[in-house]
């Protein structure tokens, strides 16, 4: 049998509990889940690689179907090398929805003509979680507040000191 493999791309800049509710409601559909951290060298994050990294695989200990890896380039061809058919992606609002919209359309138009045709599957938010962003995260730890309702062990995450 074909394995189900889906991949969960994103900043993660950091990984949220809105993150974490949802990787773990889409387990159950898949033979494995790879949480790909998008490492793009145009963008300043707040938090380093190896920190996102670190942070994510504490989250998912144990958990055998949870694959944790950095990614540069395009998603679809992090798809590719990873022989998975499956984008997974998480929608809170209406801005979410057009902005996911133009990034699956663009996603599918891409993998299939490098013949690798790709599907995103999208969950929506738990309602409770749906408030929850990496952007508000960060700029609540930028002025000093503490971040701990938004994010499981902060204390794994190293700002990067060069951020801004
Ligand atoms: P990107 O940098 O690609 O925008 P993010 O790190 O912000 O990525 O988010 C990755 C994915 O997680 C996206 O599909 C986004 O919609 C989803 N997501 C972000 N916050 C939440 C949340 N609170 N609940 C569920 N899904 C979320």
């Amino acid at each position: 049998m074909i394995k189900r493999i889906g991949v969960f791309p994103g900043s993660f800049d950091p990984f949220t509990k809105g993150h974490e509710a949802i990787v773990r409601r889409f387990l159950p559909l898949f033979d494995e889940v790879i949480i790909a951290i998008g490492v793009n060298s145009n963008k300043q994050y707040m938090y380093q690689t190896e920190s996102r990294l670190a942070h994510v695989r504490s989250l998912f200990e144990g958990e055998s179907k949870i694959v944790v890896e950095a990614y540069t380039g395009l998603t679809v061809d992090f798809c590719i090398a990873k022989e998975a058919r499956y984008l997974l992606r998480g929608l809170r609002n209406t801005t979410d929805f057009d902005f996911e919209k133009a990034i699956a359309h663009m996603n599918e138009a891409v993998s299939e003509e490098k013949g690798h045709p790709i599907e995103t599957v999208f969950l929506m938010t738990n309602q409770e979680l749906s408030a929850i962003s990496s952007s508000i995260v960060r700029e609540i730890k930028k002025n000093g507040g503490s971040i701990g309702s938004f994010v499981t062990n902060e204390a794994l995450l190293i700002i990067n000191t060069d951020a801004k």
